[in-house]
């Protein structure tokens, strides 16, 4: 799960990493307000559009304003308008909510992330003298100018990975200890909060010499938010992929991909391999969906809701194995959902384990044409894509 930059800057507070003063608004009617509590005597206020995406400087998403009345005519522009940014694709996001914050004097702009490293099975904080631009372009192009640290949890956050991080900054003498304590606090950040990911770019050097943290991403791990409640309070809905949150509700995993053969498989292991199967045959999965250990006529009826609500379904492989769940009963299931959801694309169905024989006896005397029986997971591919081309 994503959290937007304002709410991000709002834990970072919490843990003494400094951040410019800001305040989040909905309506445009209260930008001006808010920017006058900032300071009406300030030179610049920054208003910035909150989306989970990047890339919004260069698409006119963060812009500068020299006096409160101009915030306010920013705000009006931005709030409800779509920003598209080289992180949103081509729809791009509405702006439903805008962060006002002050002008910065920045010395210099340096990046600071950390995420974890499977590899290495630690966190991995990484930072960069070539902050505020693509840091995407200085890893690819240049990457001995991102310094990394593996930070070992067993003994946390200690001084010398901190001194790692800003000798390979090329940071004078007197801003060493001030870079090791804001690392600190994102490491501390990182860890209490079930973090993914934190990036910061720009990290910015002030001409007072202190490090503000600019911009402010985060993106949790979501098998940890059940103890991460303040966390799930700043979800915003409007963010993510609607189908995927009807499914969530619903305690189905669903992933929109853009091919044509809808999947439905008990299990996110089988859900891959299904997927891997159906594009080694030649076709392409319009979606990933785990209908978990449960497969009744209820998740059935709503997997194939959801799955059709995608317009390039073609045809659907329904890919179960019966180990608790018993065949017959997901049999059931599968006639009864087609009837209630009137699925009018063929679907290829493949039980195996528990009752599997008396399962096939089922859908073979269902009567319902457009059911069509596999014997295999690869036989149930093939039949799924050779539907899509109308066989
Ligand atoms: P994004 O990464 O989505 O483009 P940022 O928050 O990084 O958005 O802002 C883009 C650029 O705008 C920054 O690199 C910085 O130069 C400038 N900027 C952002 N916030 C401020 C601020 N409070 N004061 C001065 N400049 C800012
Ligand atoms: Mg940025």
């Amino acid at each position: 799960m994503d959290i937007h930059e304002h709410q991000a800057k709002e834990i970072f507070r919490k843990y003494g990493v400094p951040t410019p003063n800001g305040y989040v608004v909905y309506k445009p009617d209260n930008a001006v307000k808010v920017a006058q509590q900032l300071g009406g005597d300030l030179d610049v206020w920054v208003v910035k559009a909150q989306i989970h995406a990047g890339g919004r400087g260069k698409a006119g998403g963060v812009k500068l304003a020299k006096s409160t009345e101009e915030v306010g005519l920013l705000a009006k522009e931005m709030l409800g308008s779509t920003l598209v940014t080289h992180q949103t694709g081509a729809n791009g996001k509405k702006v439903n909510r805008i962060y006002i914050e002050e002008g910065v004097n920045i010395e210099k702009e340096f990046y600071l992330g950390m995420v974890l490293d499977r590899s290495k099975e630690m966190p991995v904080m990484m930072a960069s003298s070539e902050g505020g631009i693509d840091i995407e372009e200085v890893a690819d192009k240049s990457p001995e100018k991102i310094v990394k640290v593996a930070i070992n949890p067993t003994i946390g956050f200690r001084g010398f990975y901190g001194r790692k991080l800003a000798f390979g900054l090329g940071l004078p003498r007197e801003q060493v200890n001030k870079l090791i304590k804001f690392a600190e606090s994102i490491y501390n950040v990182y860890m209490d909060y079930d973090a993914s990911l934190i990036e910061i770019n720009p990290l910015v050097l002030t001409k007072d010499k202190t490090f503000i943290a600019l911009d402010a991403k985060m993106s949790f791990d979501d098998n940890s938010l059940y103890r991460q409640p303040e966390i799930l309070t700043m979800r915003d809905l409007t963010e993510e992929e609607p189908v995927e949150v009807e499914a969530n509700k619903h305690g189905l995993s669903y992933v929109k991909l853009d091919g044509n053969v809808g999947c439905m498989v008990n299990g996110a292991g089988l859900a891959m391999s299904t997927m891997d199967i159906i594009k080694h045959e030649g076709g392409t999965p319009a979606n990933f969906l785990d209908v978990g250990g449960g497969a009744n006529a209820e998740t059935v009826a709503k997997g194939f809701e959801i799955i059709l609500s995608d317009p390039n379904v073609k045809s659907i492989f329904v890919n179960i194995f019966g180990g608790i769940v018993r065949c017959d009963r997901v049999a059931q299931g599968i006639l009864e959902a087609a009837k209630i959801t009137n699925v009018n694309v063929p679907v290829v169905v493949r039980l195996d384990g528990t009752n599997a024989e008396e399962a096939q006896e089922i859908l073979a005397n269902s009567g319902i044409k457009n059911i069509i029986a596999a014997d295999s997971i690869a036989d149930g591919a093939r039949k799924a894509i050779s539907a899509v081309r109308g066989n």
